[in-house]
């Protein structure tokens, strides 16, 4: 039986621990109303707004409390993510490392070194998106944002040829926006519903994520607010990803760690807010000449894993 829910706690002011200052914190981070505070972790929500974790686990208690669930059957799930599509790498190994290529109605993040591969990867797969469904594609168009200037039509024209699609009608489906701010990434989202209907949006590519937050945002009392700012920013993505049923491919930077004394000390930037957010995860690092490994880091549904892919003249392949 379904427990009556508590009718005092309405917004987000009314759970236990949280003020108007958190409150305002919270809606800047796009976590406007109770049932959002339901479902998200507690760490973020002290990350966000700088309550502690105890005081944040009582108040995302209480809105699981408050909010009324809705309850949705094994088989409508199952139906739904029947209806997924999938793009393909160009690799097979890197595709059955995702299950099938990557996912639409997720965010997929890929993390690495400089020249490990992650734009290549974007580039990739902003021409198979446009393939069709036999080949491993969507037949959709690419919102491409590019923050570091690394865009470059003529390695996509290559690569498409390599597929046998028509260069320029390629390049006509890709929609690249150059930002050089996190204001201008941040809106090119939230104002993409018209384009994404119009031009039957399938992909969405941010090289890189965090490129522009990390210079942006400098010193540790920046932090909070570049923390906010990424989770909204991350919410709208996965909206965009859910209600479209397109595929976000996000690239990540990564740093030294100095807490991992063993093995590879590369972490991705961003914390934990990112970590949450990404479906699934994937780091990628140089191996011999032209080959790269991948790692499967995090995924609601494979195993950890790993391939081998190799970036050609003609993209990524086995
Ligand atoms: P950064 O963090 O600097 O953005 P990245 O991970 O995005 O790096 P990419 O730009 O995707 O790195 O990869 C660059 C690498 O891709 C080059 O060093 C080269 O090895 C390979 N590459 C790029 N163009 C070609 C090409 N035309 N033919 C073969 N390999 C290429
Ligand atoms: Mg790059």
């Amino acid at each position: 039986m379904a427990k009556d829910k508590d009718k005092s706690i309405k917004d987000i002011e009314d759970l236990p621990g949280i003020g108007s200052a958190t409150a305002e914190k919270l809606r800047e981070a796009g976590i406007d109303t109770v049932e959002k505070v339901a479902t998200s972790s507690p760490h973020d929500i002290s990350d966000l707004t700088g309550i502690s974790v105890e005081a944040a686990k009582k108040a995302v208690d209480a809105a699981k409390q408050a909010t009324t669930i809705e309850y949705e059957t094994g088989e409508e799930a199952y139906e739904k993510r029947k209806s997924l599509g999938r793009i393909t790498t160009g690799s097979k190994g890197f595709d059955e490392l995702l299950g099938g290529g990557v996912e639409t109605n997720g965010i997929t993040e890929v993390y690495g070194r400089f020249a490990s591969g992650k734009t290549q990867i974007g580039f990739q797969l902003s021409v198979n998106v446009q393939l069709p469904q036999e080949k491993g594609g969507l037949e959709g168009a690419v919102l491409f944002i590019d923050t570091e200037g690394t865009f470059r039509p003529e390695r996509i024209s290559a690569m498409a040829k390599a597929v046998g699609l028509d260069p320029n009608k390629v390049l006509q489906n890709i929609f690249a926006v150059r930002a050089s701010t996190t204001e201008q990434q941040i809106l090119t989202i939230e104002r993409a519903d018209k384009l994404i209907v119009e031009k039957n949006i399938k992909l969405i590519v941010v090289d890189s994520l965090m490129a522009l937050f990390r210079s942006e945002f400098v010193g540790r009392g920046a932090l909070g607010e570049r923390q906010q700012k990424l989770n909204q920013h991350l919410h709208k993505l996965q909206s965009m990803a859910d209600k479209y049923n397109l595929a976000v491919y996000v690239t990540n930077q990564v740093m030294d760690n100095p807490a991992i004394l063993f093995g590879d000390p590369t972490t991705p930037v961003g914390g934990n807010i990112i970590a949450h957010a990404a479906t699934t995860r994937l780091y990628i690092r140089k191996g011999k000449e032209d080959k790269r490994i991948v790692r499967l880091v995090d995924s609601p549904n494979m195993p950890e894993g790993e391939c081998v892919i190799k970036i050609t003249p003609e993209g990524i392949r086995d």
